[in-house]
């Protein structure tokens, strides 16, 4: 059966990892979650010193951008890739709310845009892949046979990450989230290069009532009849 490539786009928090995740198992493809690498990016620039405070040094940043390594390792247990950032397993770091407050900065970096599209097209060459993202369906694959946009009001989205972050042991509060959740949808949806949009032939899924099962087969069945044609 041919193998077709599929874009999950949406604001913050709106369960599209999840989705992609299952979709992905479900198929045996690959999935690949792009936010894991600007937020890896993100990382890097924290623990450089370029980012912190009122510093943001973005020059010194881009001057050793190059030389920085991601690569997502596939782990057997968990069913996915983890990100490494030269070398390190990053996965809980990046997911922490300095590197949030950050990331949508870091991810309007054009130079930045470039260099982790250009890695996220090689990933997909070959198709069989399950991307989530901002810009997956409008900018890395424009001709993806299925689009997804996720979205969900941000009180509920906010509820979900921080009861995330609550069982993960972080301490935050809801209106931190909140405000985070609500900060990155602005910033992503208003920068320069590749805002956050609906592509026109995207799948709209507002799941702010809808169940997790409910939207997994929805996706699913969405895929199904896409393959069987392709
Ligand atoms: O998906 P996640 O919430 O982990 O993404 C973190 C941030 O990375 C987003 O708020 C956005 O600023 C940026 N991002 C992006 N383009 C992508 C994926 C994520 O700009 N394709």
């Amino acid at each position: 059966m041919k193998k077709i490539t599929i874009a999950i786009d949406g604001f913050s928090s709106t369960g599209k990892s999840t989705i992609a995740k299952q979709l992905a198992n479900a198929l045996s493809y690959v999935y690949v979650d792009t936010g894991a690498m600007y937020r890896a990016i993100t990382l890097f620039a924290i623990q450089s010193g370029f980012i912190g405070g009122k510093t943001f040094k973005k020059q010194a940043l881009l001057k050793v951008l190059p030389s920085v390594q991601l690569r997502f390792v596939y782990n057997e247990a968990l069913g996915y890739g983890e990100i490494f950032l030269n070398g390190v397993n990053v996965e809980k770091e990046i997911r922490t709310m300095e590197v949030s407050n950050k990331v949508s900065k870091i991810a309007a970096i054009s130079e930045v845009r470039q260099l982790l599209v250009s890695q996220q097209k090689k990933m997909g060459k070959d198709k069989g892949i399950v991307m989530d993202g901002r810009d997956i369906g409008t900018v890395v694959f424009p001709d993806a046979e299925l689009k997804i946009f996720m979205t969900a009001s941000p009180e509920k989205r906010a509820m979900r990450r921080y009861k995330e972050l609550l069982e993960r042991g972080d301490d935050v509060n809801y209106d931190e989230v909140l405000k985070n959740v609500q900060d990155r949808d602005y910033i992503d949806s208003h920068r320069e290069d590749s805002p956050l949009t609906q592509a026109e032939d995207a799948v709209a899924i507002d799941n702010s009532d809808m169940g997790l099962e409910e939207q997994f087969e929805r996706v699913l069945s969405l895929a199904n009849r896409i393959i069987e044609k392709a």
